[in-house]
């Protein structure tokens, strides 16, 4: 049961890698930051568009791994339409995901797509290249400084 449930999410991120949702420019926007990873060299760089407090929408593009990449797509189709509120609820719960020693199950009513993740937490190398498009998110919401690293 576990070795299929690896292989559907496994197929997930694949796809996602291949046609990753909401990829390009978005213009105007009201946030956007740069995100990179040295320890992979995966590159991000994300744009919202944020109205009343609402995502009103999401774009990314990246040049990495196949894991960056599905884990920011993934996030944009995730966050399209949500409140900053329920997008930082949403971190927290992604953060728990990729980091949690414990083996738990993860919730995945409530992470919905983003379970699909849930198998990093065994890789901790893996785990800066599932997290970079979430701290990309974070600084961009900030408004802090444009470029993180995951360093
Ligand atoms: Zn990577």
């Amino acid at each position: 049961m576990m070795n299929e449930l690896d292989d559907l999410y496994r197929q997930v991120i694949l796809d996602h890698n291949k046609n990753p949702r909401n990829f390009g420019d978005l213009d105007p926007h009201t946030h956007d930051a740069k995100g990179h990873n040295p320890l992979c060299g995966d590159r991000i760089e994300l744009f919202l568009d944020v109205q009343d407090g609402i995502i009103n929408d999401i774009k990314f593009k990246a040049d990495g791994c196949a894991i960056s990449k599905a884990s920011a797509s993934i996030m944009t189709t995730v966050l399209k339409g949500k409140t900053l509120e329920e997008a930082s609820q949403l971190f927290d719960e992604f953060h728990i995901l990729v980091t949690d020693d414990m083996d738990a199950e993860p919730d995945t009513e409530k992470l919905g797509k983003l379970a699909v993740f849930s198998g990093v937490r065994e890789f901790p190398a893996r785990v800066k290249c599932a997290s970079l498009s979430w701290h990309t998110l974070k600084t961009a919401l900030d408004n802090k400084d444009k470029v993180i690293t995951t360093e």
